[in-house]
């Protein structure tokens, strides 16, 4: 049934070339291919603008059948449809928005083999019967699912009709590769796509998520209107988003920069469509500086020009910031990420949390929140904070966030280092950042157990103050020395790193603390 895969007497690398115009393939591309060509289920983290969609599009040209684009929204696949058409692929998409005369026309030509590529939203899956009778008679090469992360709760854009694409294979009867295509998931949000999605035995792969020309800055949010005027004006020319909380501070935000002076429109889901497009399209056109947004803008928008994304209020949690901030500079030269923190946003939004959703998407999105906020208060390295959260090792500091270009000093931390690893060792990794720091300083607390006071490391840090020990400790999780597990309490684990720290075999790089943390949460889990 799918041995048509393999058909094409084209190899990748010829499709590359003459149908899209490029000379070689970007990163593991041509390793995804292989896979989805050799039949295998398929994951693909890839940062935005990485070079997702020829992963699937040239298997689907290489193969005799048709492939099944399952994308979100309806404006991401006309323009994904219309580029495809430019370079001569037969590409189309069905949805509720055509004729019916258009939708029967397109299927006529699906059934007469002359599109390669049809895309759709999930919905259409799952409420058109007729739709999915037609679709089982049509020899499927492939399922490409963009933005697979939709399909999880964990994630920051939980779509419900994505839950469904686990039956994809038992709903339209035959045996294809799924490939599941995303620019953002944690590690267990990567666990869900797989799970939900119920890929088989799936090749996985992960490209680095580093955007080295983007510079990382968080700042208190005092006086954040004077900031933020200083800042826009230093970059008066540019193009940026300011990413708000609430419909109305988008409104109220964009009315008062036009009184000052600047080019801004505001975006959110409640305006009409009329007014969404237009603002959408001045700003494409540069004919507006600033869209002043919440988070409904963004996705599918492809401008390479964004200089700047500026976060007024604290995101949810780190998949959505890096996915807001990801597009600034997507032309690759020099932009900056700012974003204001209070903890007075750590709790509103926990609050808004606690109402949201059952007891487990509250406890997980609590720790979300919770490392967001860590994010903020670090004193080492941001850009190694971020590529950690996604798995990713950056063993220097970057040099281009606000925290190593204020930094100015390391030191041989490897003692400050074996002391907290063995604390976390004979704790049996079962604690959090203030237990272990409380035990590491001796701590009288009645929550330190007798048997534990008889430890060898007890008491041994004492020599530090709890900022001291918080602030090397996160710069520890930083670097991959320590893990932080998340659980109903943020568990401090040991790393593969921690083994070589312990025996003395590598040194570890610490930052002296600068100044405290803008403030101290002093919550952070047992
Ligand atoms: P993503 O979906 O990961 O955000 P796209 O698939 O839209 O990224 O690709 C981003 C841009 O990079 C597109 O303009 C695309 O044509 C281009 N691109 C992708 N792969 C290559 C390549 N191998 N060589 C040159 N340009 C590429
Ligand atoms: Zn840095």
């Amino acid at each position: 049934m799918s041995d048509n895969l393999t058909d094409s007497p084209k190899k990748p690398q010829e499709i590359l070339s003459d149908v899209f115009g490029y000379a070689a393939f970007r990163g593991n591309q041509e390793a995804i291919i292989d896979s989805i060509v050799g039949k295998k289920d398929t994951l693909v983290l890839m940062p935005t603008g990485g070079g997702k969609s020829l992963c699937y599009q040239i298997p689907a040209l290489m193969a005799s059948g048709l492939t099944l684009v399952i994308s979100p929204l309806i404006a991401l696949m006309k323009d994904q449809v219309e580029s495809l058409r430019q370079n001569g692929v037969n590409a189309a998409f069905i949805n509720s928005t055509q004729e019916y005369a258009e939708q029967e026309e397109i299927l006529r030509q699906v059934k007469q083999g002359g599109v390669k590529l049809l895309y759709m939203a999930p919905e259409r899956l799952f409420s058109d019967t007729s739709f999915v009778a037609f679709l089982k008679k049509q020899p499927i090469s492939l399922v490409a699912i963009d933005e697979a992360h939709c399909i999880s709760q964990w994630g920051h854009d939980f779509r419900p009709e994505y839950r469904k694409l686990g039956t994809l294979k038992a709903l339209l009867q035959q045996e294809f590769p799924v490939m599941a295509l995303t620019a953002t998931a944690d590690k267990l949000t990567r666990q869900d796509i797989l799970e939900k999605l119920k890929l088989d035995d799936p090749k996985v792969f992960i490209s680095s998520f580093n955007r080295e020309n983007i510079q990382y800055h968080v700042v208190p949010k005092n006086q954040q209107y004077d900031r933020l005027l200083q800042f826009l004006n230093e970059q008066r020319e540019e193009s940026g988003i300011i990413y708000c909380l609430s419909r109305k501070s988008t409104e109220q935000l964009a009315e008062r920069l036009v009184l000052d002076g600047f080019s801004a429109k505001p975006y959110h889901a409640g305006l009409d469509v009329q007014q969404k497009n237009e603002s959408q399209d001045a700003f494409i056109k540069d004919d507006v500086k600033i869209i002043v947004a919440t988070i409904a803008f963004g996705m599918g928008i492809d401008k390479s020009n964004v200089r700047y994304v500026i976060h007024m209020d604290l995101p949810k949690n780190i998949e959505g910031y890096y996915q807001e901030t990801g597009r600034a500079g997507r032309d690759g030269l020099p932009s900056k990420a700012l974003l204001f923190y209070s903890y007075g946003d750590v709790a509103r939004l926990r609050y808004f949390i606690a109402i949201e959703g059952n007891e487990e998407q509250t406890r997980i999105m609590s720790n979300k929140l919770e490392t967001m906020a860590r994010f903020c208060e670090t004193t080492s390295c941001r850009r190694q904070f971020l590529l950690r959260y996604f798995d990713e090792d950056f063993p220097d500091q970057c040099g281009a966030c606000d925290t190593c270009l204020n930094t100015v000093k390391t030191f041989d931390g490897t003692v400050i280092a074996q002391l907290a690893l063995s604390a976390v060792a004979r704790l049996n990794q079962r604690f959090g950042t203030s237990y272990v720091i409380d035990f590491l300083r001796g701590s009288r607390s009645q929550k330190i157990k007798q048997p534990e006071r008889n430890l060898k490391t007890f008491g041994k840090g004492a020599h530090l103050s709890k900022h001291e020990w918080k602030h090397y400790i996160s710069a520890l999780v930083s670097q991959n020395y320590l893990e932080m597990e998340t659980g109903m309490y943020p568990v401090l684990k040991l790393t593969d790193k921690s083994w070589k720290v312990l025996k003395g075999e590598e040194k570890v790089k610490l930052s002296y603390l600068q100044h405290v943390s803008l403030h101290t949460s002093g919550d952070e889990g047992a």
